[in-house]
């Protein structure tokens, strides 16, 4: 493939090298054209201290390293050149002396699904559920409500979008305005689990980039309007042997496997560890309340929305295609890469140990007392995360240990704001 050539037909001058932090923030290192072929093959070098905590910043992708320690290289993955004047990016693994490097989210997926088929033969299906708002001036661009035609008309921005995906590849299926005001949701065709981890990845960077070329922000905080719905990033799932999807079974009323059973019982033992990952910001728990169809209970059903996992209802004519398990803790904070590592783990533990899940609930189960909470905020999920040993010791215990530091920190700093509704409702205490 000629890079450099499709780049200058196109008229683009940077390729940007992206990558995705533990921190969840999409960063980009750019190659310009004249460049661009040489730097492919060598890769770009990214210095740890920069990569680690500074006094300007309140998060960063890394916790510990410095000055001390060597370069890690962004080493780009060709299969994910995405081109979309004005920009062109490729997705990259970070490596350090010539390997893949043990903190770096993209490589551990990798490391995992490699695993997965080399000693079962099994491969994973994901398509992503994407919700977000678009907003001018940081307030809902529109006041229009769910299923309201004039999302499609009133501006060009949801169309472009989707247009520009179909052109590198993404294949949007269902587009969809949400419940919030400037509220949208784009669900994606399934793929292997990688290319829909990298799909999210590419899918943020082109909502961006349409929307401020008409002046608006593609916002993807999980919760960013007091009141309003938040914004999910549902994940679909489904498990393959020689193109036959083993989570389908027609002899099940859900056409469910007992692998299927087993893999959704591993999500609901690491369920409490799995959030700290799905769910990674301290934002992310102003969505996870009762009554907003993001869940707060430990439990799966059938077509239940209020449920952490929901099996969608069979259909006449439905295929083995069809056949996937819905988990509905993710928001478009989690880093895509980590969070299907973790959940693909939790699964395969729940296969291997032939877990059974219990009865699975079909009624509203925001108010079931008698079923287990998600964590409530994001301290509570890190700390059953740390718990967590087994799930911890199948991730990666340097990976998730670097996680965990980042993500304290971001709740430390924040835990020591005085915020607006403080100083309102105590001031005259
Ligand atoms: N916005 C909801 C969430 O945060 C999901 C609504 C739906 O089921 O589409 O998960
Ligand atoms: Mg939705
Ligand atoms: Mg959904």
């Amino acid at each position: 493939m000629n890079v450099e050539k499709e780049l200058r037909e196109k008229g683009v001058e940077i390729l940007r090298f992206t990558w995705v932090g533990l921190d969840g923030y999409i960063r980009s290192k750019g190659a310009y054209i004249d460049h661009v072929d040489e730097l492919l093959k060598t890769g770009i070098g990214l210095t740890m201290a920069m990569m680690s905590f500074t006094p300007m910043d309140y998060i960063s992708p890394y916790g510990t390293f410095g000055p001390q320690d060597e370069d890690v290289f962004l080493t780009p993955d060709l299969n994910t050149l995405s081109v979309f004047p004005p920009s062109a990016i490729v997705i990259c693994n970070l490596y350090k002396h010539g390997n893949p490097w043990n903190y770096d989210p993209r490589s551990i997926l990798i490391k995992t699904i490699e695993k997965a088929k080399e000693q079962y033969d099994f491969d994973f299906k994901s398509a992503f559920e994407i919700e977000f708002y678009l907003t001018k001036d940081k307030k809902p661009l529109d006041d229009a409500r769910c299923f309201d035609p004039s999302a499609f008309y009133n501006n060009q921005i949801i169309p472009e979008i989707a247009k520009t995906l179909r052109q590198i590849n993404i294949e949007p299926i269902r587009i969809i305005k949400e419940y919030g005001p400037g509220q949208y949701e784009f669900d994606i065709m399934h793929k292997d689990a990688l290319r829909s981890a990298d799909e999210v990845v590419i899918f943020k960077e082109v909502a961006r980039q349409v929307a401020s070329k008409h002046g608006v922000e593609a916002n993807f905080m999980p919760k960013p309007f007091n009141k309003l719905a938040g914004s999910g990033l549902h994940l679909n799932i489904s498990l393959w042997k020689d193109n036959q999807n083993l989570f389908y079974s027609h002899n099940d009323k859900y056409g469910l496997s007992d692998l299927a059973y087993n893999f959704i019982a591993g999500l609901l033992e690491h369920a409490k560890a799995l959030t700290a990952i799905a769910s990674p910001t301290i934002n992310s728990y102003k969505r996870l309340v009762p009554g907003s169809w993001a869940p707060t209970k430990i439990t799966y059903g059938y077509n239940n929305k209020s449920a952490m996992i929901r099996i969608p209802t069979p259909y006449p004519g439905m295929s083995q295609l069809d056949r996937r398990i819905e988990y509905r803790v993710p928001d478009p904070s989690t880093n895509p890469y980590l969070l299907l590592t973790a959940v693909i783990e939790a699964g395969l533990d729940g296969i291997e140990r032939g877990l059974k899940p219990p009865e699975a609930v079909n009624e509203n189960a925001y108010y079931r007392k008698d079923i287990d909470d998600i964590p409530r905020n994001l301290r509570e999920a890190l700390n059953e995360l740390r718990k967590d040993t087994k799930l911890v010791e199948r991730i990666g215990k340097e990976i998730i240990g670097e996680f965990i530091k980042v993500k304290l920190a971001e709740v430390e700093e924040y835990e020591s704001l005085v915020t607006d509704w403080e100083y309102e409702v105590y001031r005259r205490l």
